[in-house]
């Protein structure tokens, strides 16, 4: 039986479900986070089973330190046997709103999901990967987090925080082989963005098209491989050309 772990947070739709797949495909076992789609939830862990690996659902709010603390905390102290070698932090939200309108709960819940989960998560994974002198880390971040994106303050806030505290741990665990590295995608067809105007903004893009979840998810993969090695505190745009 494989004992490698991979977890992967809002693993059950868009670019999270095409990331669990692609680390399936390597050979991972997959913890697979959502918050609250059971259906298609289960409709990850069925492709990702496809492949002959386990998908184990931890279902939690990545948002709150307490979910995080028992759920991740948990499963860590009822299998000591077992290593997760690949943390991605990709569950995210955005609220967007123009700033004079911003409520705080906007602000407040784009901050908790996409940038404190990153905190609460990733110090129960890295203490791990630490002893075990390896460990794969990649934050899904945003060209929002880059560039910044007028309607998005409290979004593009939290990606660029994430940015900086990817470079920040990236040099804190490097002598331990441990990686921490970012993905930046653009415009990615995911219900995370089907209420935009796809023809309107393909048309900025230098390759005149969204991207595939599971274009971003083929960097992952990368970036969780072992032929990354000397790579980390790098963030990769991953957007058809459309650099700020
Ligand atoms: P999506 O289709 O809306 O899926 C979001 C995923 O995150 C779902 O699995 C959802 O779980 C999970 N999630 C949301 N809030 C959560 C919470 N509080 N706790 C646990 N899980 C939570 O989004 P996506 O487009 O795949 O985005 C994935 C990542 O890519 C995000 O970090 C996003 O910011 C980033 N990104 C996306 C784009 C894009 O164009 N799509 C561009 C740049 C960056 P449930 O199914 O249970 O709700």
């Amino acid at each position: 039986m494989r004992v490698k772990y991979a977890l992967v947070t809002g693993g059950s739709r868009g670019i999270g479900r095409a990331i669990c797949i692609k680390l399936a495909s390597m050979g991972y076992n997959i913890l697979l986070n959502y918050r609250s789609n059971d259906e298609q939830a289960q409709k990850s862990k069925e492709a990702i089973e496809i492949t002959g690996v386990e998908c184990e659902f931890l279902k939690f709010d990545v948002s709150d330190k307490n979910q995080v603390d028992t759920v991740v905390g948990g499963w860590i102290e009822n299998n000591k046997e077992k290593t997760i070698e690949i943390l991605v932090n990709n569950a995210g939200v955005r609220e967007d709103n123009l700033l004079m309108w911003m409520t705080d709960t906007q602000w407040k819940n784009v901050i908790a999901t996409n940038l404190d989960s990153f905190y609460f998560i990733t110090r129960h994974i890295v203490a791990q990967m630490l002893a075990k002198r390896y460990g794969r880390i990649i934050n899904v971040v945003s060209l929002s987090g880059i560039k910044g994106m007028a309607g998005q303050t409290n979004y593009s806030a939290a990606k660029a925080g994430l940015i900086g505290a990817t470079k920040a741990l990236a040099q804190e665990v490097a002598r331990r082989g441990v990686t921490v590295n970012a993905v930046a995608p653009g415009f990615i067809e995911t219900e995370m963005t089907a209420g935009l105007d796809e023809k309107t903004l393909s048309a900025l893009v230098p390759m005149k098209r969204f991207g595939k979840a599971e274009e971003v998810a083929e960097a992952v993969g990368f970036f969780a491989s072992t032929g990354s090695a000397y790579i980390t505190g790098e963030v990769l745009n991953i957007n058809g050309g459309l650099y700020s």
